[in-house]
């Protein structure tokens, strides 16, 4: 497959998808190398992914210029996330030595808890951050002693393949972490199928989450999903109104909007919405999008002319503002704001581009309804200055990972993921590794 810079249509690579028999072959390699790997010694496991890292950091310029080019981020934004590989792998290169199983009382004898690995995990992962959610997979399923096949999506793979090249340098065994560029319904179903894959961790969209869930529940095979979203940030009266109207664009437009998290849908309480606007326009028409190699650049160009046609088709009519963007090559769309009804499907359904709709309610009651009325629930953002409120509406909102007075969602040293259909299971933070082992117990008599 000809490998394409979404920013300039050049061809960066000619890439060879792998079949389903080839899948097999990896994973018949992952099995052997799973017997030695889960016996590495944790201080051995911990010291092999360490040096990883430091070749993750040694590197991060030159994977931070794979993934500008390959998914058209912007160099800010790539840098950030090269940083962000080199630390989730430090992060989770620590666990092996602290992975410790319990010993818990019981009459006559010892009662002990192991915490296992489960064997080969397949981590199938979209384009919008190729680099970053390869790593969130599979930083702690090795770290658990697991083996790991990554399948990038079929349009971003040139990341994961150099960090599989850094794998071997840094002295991980050969079969441990594989890297295999395919197509979804071919190299993706058939890891989802094999039965000696052991684990499933996706990141998609929820329409192929769910076909993912009901193959894997036959045999019941584990799965973390990550999905869609269709967040809200939620602006009430008494919020710092000029700060929330200036970051609203970035909350959206990062990453051309094909971002999980991007809170698609402002919620503006009506006694300020027309102030809200007013503050709005500026900062959206004020969002530079352009040449994502330019330092200045803050929004870059949609991964594909198919995604691009698919992102223009929820734009009917004037839209009540359209930033600029350039025009030539490359596949570019403005940043855009409207203002829909609520039961518009721009305001239903996830865009996954630079699109953002802004409705107004009354009161807190009416705002927790609007962002809970989706069958999503990754994200969102909570403006007000009233502390109660914040944690009320806090609790109020069903979704996953939600940032009172600020946009973020992502640190690694905490979990993420989503609620409803937006996912299963959670990433990051302390817990990500309890996904990726199977807890054993083993009772010794004393009699
Ligand atoms: P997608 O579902 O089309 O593809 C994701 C991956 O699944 C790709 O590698 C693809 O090749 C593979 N795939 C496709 N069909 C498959 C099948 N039948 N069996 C196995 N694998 C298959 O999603 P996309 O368009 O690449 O990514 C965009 C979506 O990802 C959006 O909905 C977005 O919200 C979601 N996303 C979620 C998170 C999160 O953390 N929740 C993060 C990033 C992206």
């Amino acid at each position: 497959m000809k490998i394409v810079n979404p920013a300039t249509e050049d061809v960066l690579a000619d890439v060879e998808l792998r079949d389903a028999a080839e899948v097999d072959r990896a994973v018949e390699r992952a099995r052997k190398a799973y017997a030695t790997w889960r016996e590495v010694a944790p201080g051995d496991r911990a010291r092999l992914l360490r040096r990883f890292a430091d070749l993750v950091d040694a590197h991060g310029e030159e994977l931070a210029g794979l993934e500008l080019a390959n998914a058209g981020h912007t160099v800010a934004n790539a840098r950030w996330e090269a940083g962000n590989v080199r630390d989730v792998l430090h992060f989770y290169a620590g666990a092996p030595e602290r992975d410790h199983g319990k010993q818990i009382p019981v009459p006559g004898g010892v009662n002990l808890t192991f915490q296992e690995p489960m064997g080969v995990v397949g981590i199938i992962v979209p384009w919008n951050f190729p680099m970053v959610i390869t790593t969130w997979g599979m930083a702690p399923a090795l770290a658990a002693g697991n083996t790991v096949i990554v399948k990038p999506a079929e349009w971003t793979p040139l990341t994961a393949l150099r960090l599989a090249e850094l794998a071997l340098a840094a002295g991980l065994p050969e079969g441990v972490l594989q890297v295999l560029p395919g197509a979804g319904e071919v190299a993706g179903a058939r890891l989802v199928e094999h039965p000696d894959v052991a684990k499933i961790v996706f990141t998609g969209s929820t329409e192929v989450g769910k076909e993912i869930a009901a193959k894997a529940a036959r045999q019941v095979k584990r799965v973390t999903l990550e999905l869609g979203g269709k967040s809200a940030n939620i602006v009430f009266a008494d919020a710092d109104l000029d700060k929330a109207a200036r970051t609203a664009p970035y909350a959206v437009f990062d990453n051309a909007g094909q971002d999980c998290c991007a809170r698609s849908r402002i919620l503006v309480q009506s006694s300020v919405y027309d102030e809200f606007m007013s503050l709005l326009a500026p900062a959206v028409q004020g969002v530079k999008v352009g040449d994502p190699r330019d330092e200045s650049t803050e929004m870059g160009p949609l991964i594909s002319a198919e995604h691009l046609d698919r992102v223009r088709g929820f734009v009917e009519g004037t839209p009540w503002l359209r930033g600029s963007c350039p025009q030539g090559k490359g596949f570019w769309f403005p940043p855009t704001v409207l203002t829909p009804e609520l039961t518009d499907r721009a305001f239903t359904e996830e865009i996954f581009g630079p699109v953002v709709s802004v409705v107004r309610f009354e009161d807190e009651a009416q705002a927790v309804r609007i962002a809970n009325d989706t069958p999503y629930g990754l994200s969102g953002s909570i403006w007000t200055r009233d502390v109660g409120r914040a944690l009320r509406v806090a609790r109020a909102v069903e979704s996953g990972a939600l940032s009172v007075n600020s946009h973020s969602s992502v640190r690694y040293w905490t979990p993420f993921g989503g609620f409803k259909q937006s996912g299963l299971g959670r990433e990051l933070g302390p817990d990500a590794l309890a996904a990726f082992t199977e807890t054993k117990n083993v009772f010794i008599s004393s009699e």
